[in-house]
């Protein structure tokens, strides 16, 4: 797309009354756009703008087959789009988004860390977890956080810029197709869970979050037919945005990042309790439950001398028994993973033990969360993208 040309996104976006100014006035440079891309759109608006750009629409059935079903991406073997146009519908509907800079792995290959660059420069990372019955994929929704959490490495950095939908999709795509490739130890596979648990903040990327949950559940070749029950949404707690997201009929899993069950300590954690409490966000995760009959994971880091006592182990569970005993929550408690330089450590085990057995003494389920990937910094909270 010519740097100078409104997108039809931009131009909805421009105020009633506003003459059109070339784009490059109102986006400097570095705050372009991502390239509009099929998986920023739902089917019929691909067609629409094939035709558009005065192209067959019937052609956009085709392109989705090859980037959702086929997980081809080189344009040669799209062999049943004519030669003479295959490049004109290739750069309108699936452009280069990002490119990997580099590949970490661990495990025997099975934990695959790759960082992006990103049309702008911006770098992200998504991280590749293959088990034996399933594979998950942890995607980036934001380059870089606002939300600033003092134990969280990528919280450090700030926000550098939201992604497109097609950004986020495009995480999963590529590793879909490492896996249907048989690059991934374990033979030939699919993708069967994604996790908002890469860089950023999905719910403060609303829209784009949203719409790459639609690509990732639209049934092929539309999107990647993916179960909603296989997708994890992970908050810091953004309350207005957890009830709109009750309401959007896609049963995705909520997972809260708790970390604390009293405000005071919260407040240093988790910073945006600050605007909403322990007991509105809760509430807010009680009515996702309410609402989708999806049992909420309530995510805990635990930080050694910092919110790992027993005391605050029955707290919690009477912060979320209080809203109803019908097995509406579960607790996840993740050894915290040791950022370089940082002042949280991790919980010794004993502690740890102990905060499971007070969970479960007053009947809360609750598991430990493996940190798989720590040694390549691709685990919880380690991604920070630095090059
Ligand atoms: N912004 C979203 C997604 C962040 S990453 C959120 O906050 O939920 C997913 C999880 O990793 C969150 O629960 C986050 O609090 C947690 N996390 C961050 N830093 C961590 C660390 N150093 N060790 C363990 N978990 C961490």
């Amino acid at each position: 797309m010519a740097e100078n040309t409104p997108t039809p996104e931009a131009a909805a976006e421009a105020p009633a009354g506003a003459t059109s100014l070339p784009l490059v006035f109102d986006e400097p440079r570095g705050r372009r756009k991502p390239p509009r891309h099929l998986a920023d759109l739902a089917a019929p608006e691909r067609k629409a703008l094939l035709e558009e750009h005065g192209l067959p629409g019937f052609r956009a059935k085709q392109l989705s087959t090859h980037y959702f079903s086929r997980l081809v991406d080189d344009p040669e073997q799209m062999t049943d789009l004519p030669a003479a146009q295959r490049g004109e519908l290739v750069s309108a509907l699936l452009p280069d988004l990002m490119t990997p800079i580099r590949v970490s792995e661990a495990d025997k290959g099975t934990t695959r860390k790759t960082l992006w660059r990103l049309f702008d420069g911006a770098l992200v990372e998504s991280v590749l977890m293959r088990y034996p019955d399933r594979t998950t994929m942890c995607v980036s929704s934001q380059a870089g956080c606002g939300m600033a959490c003092p134990f969280c490495a990528t919280g450090q950095g700030g926000l550098q810029r939201n992604m497109s939908t097609a950004e986020i999709v495009e995480q999963v795509v590529a590793g879909a197709r490492t896996l249907a490739r048989g690059e991934v130890p374990g033979g030939p596979g699919r993708v069967s869970n994604v996790v908002f648990m890469g860089m950023g903040e999905p719910l403060a990327n609303y829209k784009a979050v949203v719409g790459a949950v639609r690509r990732l559940t639209d049934p092929t070749p539309d999107g990647l037919g993916m179960s909603a029950r296989g997708i994890t949404v992970s908050t810091v707690g953004l309350v207005p945005r957890i009830l709109q997201l009750a309401d959007e009929g896609i049963p995705v899993t909520l997972a809260l990042s708790l970390h604390a069950p009293d405000d005071e300590l919260r407040n240093d954690l988790v910073p945006i309790n600050t605007r909403f409490s322990v007991d509105e966000t809760v509430d807010a995760a009680w009515h996702y439950a309410e609402k989708t009959k999806r049992r909420v994971s309530i995510e805990y880091a635990m930080m050694g001398g910092i919110n790992d006592q027993a005391w605050r182990a029955d707290l919690l569970a009477d912060v979320l028994q209080a809203r109803g005993d019908w097995g509406w929550v579960h607790v996840n408690l993740i050894p915290l993973n040791e950022v370089p330089g940082s002042r949280f450590t991790r919980s010794h085990d004993a502690d740890m033990e102990e905060f499971v057995r007070r969970l479960e003494a007053k009947g809360v389920p609750v598991t430990v969360r493996d940190t798989r990937g720590s040694e390549i910094d691709a685990a919880c909270g380690q991604l920070a993208a630095a090059e």
